[in-house]
């Protein structure tokens, strides 16, 4: 262990920085040596060409905030790439938006100040790599993992230039096509969505009014969220026919698809971003852990977008996985028993059986809202209305996606 690290995460996207600044940040670590090795680390500073909003973004919920914010990344992002939003307005394509199919959501209702935010994902992974933690003490590595061995007291990471890092700890978390999780053995359940993710952002004649606006159609749901400037960015879930055509037809034809499809609650549209689509999937690993290896963010798991989970659930990972380690660290463990699986059993127990909630809720509306039998869809109707007239059920929702519910990481729980 004397030339290696004690942590090491493959993949420096969003989830794998936040689980090295995590550990930088947290005292338990603070001798230990910790870090990335990422095949494409972002460029500093910020080729910002432009100030405009990039095309992916993500909701960021208030547990990821507090995550964000406990390494110091929060503090660094810019107000005006910060858009918080303060309601959510769900409804079947069947009813209205305010309408009895629906369901409203607000943050006075919560006690909470808003519901979240959408932010970049770019800023998100720039905030974390310039959190001072992480500049400090993460020793990034610029380079391609290609495989994975494993002795009894380390494992070490093959790359393809042929460089060998050992480490006590092997994190996972290059993403959704894992190599590192094959590479270890480690098989998943899960299937193709047959959907397509149209992301766009436009200008809409009337005011977002700071609401997440979403309404579920046969194909899927179609996804309004309000940016600062005034603008929404789209997330619409629909054929992979549709989605190549939505992308490819004229910009003109594309808007008054997008106003007809949230059924013109916010008038007219207008196309004012670049436009993509993203092939969609579930993945479940059946085991997070193996002995010096484990896997966090949608390397364990990847979810539909429609709930705006995937990155969220994968910051929860990165807290409980830190949690567990900083307490067996502070019970005396020796660091360089870091990746003992009794160890990574603990966190491998909570975050799946949490991460499968998630999952087969998520995977469950998708399923409901999309049929269209016609008993289905006078029990969605019904249960929206039902829904929205119970304080209680929406406010455990509420909790739930914000994710300070359920078996939430110390640091989500006591953050003031
Ligand atoms: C359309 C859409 C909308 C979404 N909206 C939301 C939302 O609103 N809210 C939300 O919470 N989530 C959302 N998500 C999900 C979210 O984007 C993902 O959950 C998140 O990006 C996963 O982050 P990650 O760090 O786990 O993986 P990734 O972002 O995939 O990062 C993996 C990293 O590993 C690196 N890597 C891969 N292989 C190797 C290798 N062999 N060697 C070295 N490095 C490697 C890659 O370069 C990459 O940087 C959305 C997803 C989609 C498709």
């Amino acid at each position: 262990m004397k030339t290696g690290f004690h942590i090491l995460v493959i993949g420096g996207g969003m989830v794998g920085a936040c689980v090295a600044a995590l550990a930088a940040s947290n005292r338990h670590f603070a001798d230990l040596r910790i870090a990335v090795l990422e095949a494409q680390p972002p460029t500093f500073p910020p080729p910002d060409a432009t100030d405009d909003i990039d095309l992916r973004v993500s909701a960021i919920s208030r547990a990821s905030e507090r995550v964000l914010s406990e390494v110091g990344a929060w503090q660094l992002l810019p107000r005006q790439h910060v858009s918080a939003y303060d309601e959510m307005i769900v409804w079947d394509a069947a009813g209205k938006a305010r309408g009895a199919a629906s369901i409203h959501f607000s943050a006075g209702e919560s006690g909470e100040p808003n519901l979240g935010y959408i932010v970049e994902n770019r800023r998100v992974l720039w905030s974390i790599y310039d959190s001072p933690a992480f500049r400090q003490r993460v020793t990034l590595l610029r380079g391609e993992l290609t495989g994975l061995e494993f002795e009894d007291d380390r494992a070490v990471a093959v790359l393809s230039d042929g460089r060998r890092i050992e480490a006590a700890l092997i994190v996972g978390s290059d993403g959704a096509g894992s190599l590192s999780r094959k590479l270890a053995g480690i098989q998943t359940k899960g299937w193709d969505y047959n959907q397509r993710a149209f992301v766009t952002h436009v200008g809409t004649e009337h005011p977002h009014q700071r609401t997440a606006w979403q309404r579920f159609l046969p194909d899927g749901p179609i996804a309004f969220l309000p940016l600062a400037d005034g603008r929404s960015s789209i997330v619409w879930t629909t054929t992979p026919e549709h989605a190549e055509r939505l992308v490819a037809d004229a910009p003109e034809q594309v808007a008054k698809e997008l106003a007809l499809a949230l059924d013109g609650t916010l008038g007219a549209v207008e196309l004012a971003g670049p436009r993509g689509e993203f092939p969609l999937r579930l993945t479940h690993a059946n085991e997070y852990c193996r002995e010096r290896f484990v896997l966090v963010g949608d390397a364990a798991h990847a979810i539909h977008p429609l709930a705006g989970q995937g990155v969220n659930l994968g910051f929860l990972d990165a807290a409980a996985l830190i949690e567990v380690l900083a307490e067996e660290l502070d019970s005396g463990l020796s660091p360089t028993s870091l990746g003992e699986r009794r160890v990574l059993r603990r966190y491998e127990r909570w975050r799946k059986s949490e991460n499968a909630v998630a999952l087969g809720l998520v995977d469950g509306l998708n399923k409901l809202f999309g049929s269209r039998a016609d008993t289905l869809g006078w029990a969605r109707r019904a249960g929206l209305s039902v829904l929205d007239g119970s304080m209680l059920a929406k406010r455990f929702l509420m909790g739930r996606a914000l994710g300070i519910r359920g078996a939430a990481p110390a640091l989500v729980r006591t953050h003031r």
